[in-house]
């Protein structure tokens, strides 16, 4: 880029260009889940590590066609017909303002290289911790690099809290962190990667039905360590699972941790809200459920205010880690980590000063980050989503893709031959079970869930319910018709949950696979779950005509 203004820059129409060329890969209206016109895999691997870097310079033009062709044949994220994963479309003001740093790259590393772009972090961090009822001015908050790097920097800070010699000395005690049986698997990587080892994580149970830490199986263990003197260093709430949307009861989790405190010798233990995926339902603070002023299905209000109640609890949490790529609807990476006490945090963090940096603003957060430069993108990206949507644009895009989702519930339970494999979630998820024609769907899986004597009818269903998804996903990736229109993009699962037979899961074969939709997509609605319907009946009669 030009250095002036008004001379032969040309980035700006080069920008226009690139994305007026990668948004020619949409569709056009009705058509695939994909971009461009095939999903064929351009590269082979490893062969496609042979690649040299040329002798000659390119021209940006080439390099700009080959790289909008790397978008070919991609899952287009824009599509409604898009329903595999919790994968939304950013919105446009977060798409454009992490753009943005990339031209002028601000390095949020400290006040100096990042100026008055700092305030998107600032202000993300008050706008933040203003929702989860905490004092602004006392809170503080980080964007890093997602979901699992929240874990991370929560770990870290309970670590340094718990175990304060650790900083200089390393991690020499066992110290535990207690998580539920639904918590996410980066609980592997936070405890692998700060040396506080995988075995120190201990799983407490979660209630068979509602998914829940089992608050009894935590007191025990709370009892049992600190009987041993053994400190805890975090408890983990998973506020809003990935797929069953399950929030753990973060009230009493609290009251449990304060009535046993660590041994002597310790720092206090911290509590961690891992809500990444559930943070947003928190805007529902503001929502007057008697009024209704957005025109809520009674049902969709149910379950909005049963998530509220369960959520609302989560200022009880010492920090919380936040996706705006996930139901924030921003672009990645724009996750943020958000602690209440900024004092503690960024004093005992706190690394000495830097000969290279010198503090020319009142926020320099290079003394206790663990990145050292740092992208703007991600706090643009989220501070944008806050501005543009604000809280009654989120309300209304959770509320809206919840009511998507009902319908789609609805549809199931319709079908004799479709059964709910889990009708109590209060998340965007449909998992759901489809049986060969003619049977009884629902008293069919309530016999392989409830009796063992029925496991080889569960298998064999499982079998099929695979076939079926696979065969979604070939028709998805040939662009495959169904009346006309292509079929959607969604996915299985293989074992979101044991038999009821096999609750201990002595039975490594013995759980429910389900198809399943997740629909994020502002532009889904109920005549394209009519037509997942139709289409997954299709699959089914396929694949028993191709195992026949
Ligand atoms: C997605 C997710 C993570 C990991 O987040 P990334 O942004 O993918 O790094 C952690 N916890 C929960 C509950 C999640 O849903």
């Amino acid at each position: 880029p030009a250095p002036y203004k008004g001379g032969a820059d040309n980035l700006a129409a080069l920008m226009k260009k690139a994305v007026e060329m990668i948004d020619n890969l949409r569709p056009a209206p009705g058509g695939t889940a994909f971009l461009g016109n095939s999903t064929k895999l351009d590269y082979s691997y490893p062969d496609v590590k042979k690649c040299r870097i040329p002798q000659k310079a390119e021209s940006v033009n080439k390099v700009m066609s080959d790289c909008v062709n790397l978008f070919k044949g991609m899952p287009d994220v824009s599509s409604p017909l898009t329903m595999s994963n919790v994968w939304p479309q950013p919105n446009n003001a977060s798409i454009i303002a992490s753009m943005l740093p990339l031209i002028f790259a601000p390095n949020i590393i400290e006040g100096e290289y990042a100026w008055n772009v700092h305030k998107a972090e600032l202000e993300s961090g008050g706008m933040l911790a203003d929702l989860f009822e905490w004092d602004p001015a006392k809170s503080g908050a980080v964007y890093t690099y997602g979901g699992s790097g929240c874990w991370f920097y929560g770990l870290k800070y309970a670590i340094t809290r718990v175990l304060p010699g650790s900083r200089e000395k390393g991690v020499r005690t066992d110290g535990k962190v207690l998580v539920s049986a639904q918590a996410h698997y980066c609980r592997q990587n936070a405890t692998d990667w700060s040396g506080l080892g995988m075995d120190n994580v201990v799983v407490i149970p979660t209630d068979p039905e509602s998914n829940k830490m089992d608050l009894n199986a935590l007191e025990s263990k709370l009892k049992e360590l600190t009987e041993q003197g053994i400190p805890v260093i975090e408890v983990v709430c998973t506020m809003g699972t990935t797929d069953a949307s399950v929030f753990d009861p973060i009230a009493d989790v609290r009251r449990l941790l304060d009535k046993y405190p660590n041994p002597k010798g310790y720092g206090k233990a911290l509590l961690y809200a891992d809500a990444v995926c559930g943070w947003s339902w928190q805007t529902f603070r503001y929502y007057d459920f008697e009024k209704n002023p957005l025109g809520f299905s009674p049902e969709a209000l149910r379950v909005i205010k049963k998530n509220y109640d369960e959520i609302k609890g989560i200022h009880y949490a010492d920090a919380v880690g936040i996706d705006f790529h996930k139901f924030g609807f921003s672009p990645y990476i724009s996750s943020c980590f958000v602690y209440k006490d900024a004092a503690e945090f960024e004093n005992i963090m706190r690394r000495g000063s830097y000969a290279y940096l010198q503090e020319v603003t009142p926020y320099n957060p290079m003394y206790y980050t663990l990145e050292v430069s740092r992208t703007a993108s991600g706090s643009l990206a989220g501070w944008a989503t806050l501005k543009y949507l604000g809280i009654e644009g989120l309300q209304a895009v959770l509320g809206g893709i919840l009511e998507v989702r009902l319908y789609m519930d609805s549809l199931v339970e319709k079908q004799t031959e479709m059964v709910m494999a889990d009708a109590d979630d209060t998340g965007f998820i449909t998992l759901f079970r489809v049986y060969p024609e003619g049977t009884d769907a629902r008293e069919q899986f309530a016999r392989e869930l409830n009796d063992r004597g029925s496991r080889a009818e569960l298998l064999c269903n499982n079998r099929l319910q695979q076939a079926i998804g696979e065969k979604m996903f070939e028709w998805y990736l040939s662009g495959h018709k169904i009346d006309g229109k292509p079929t959607p993009h969604i996915a299985y699962s293989t074992g979101f949950r044991n038999a009821s037979w096999n609750e201990d899961g002595s039975d490594a074969e013995g759980t429910v696979y389900a198809l399943k939709t997740y629909p994020m997509n502002v532009y889904n609605n109920p005549s394209v779950m009519d037509h997942v319907i139709t289409c997954v009946l299709a699959a089914r009669d396929e694949v028993e005509k191709e195992m026949e």
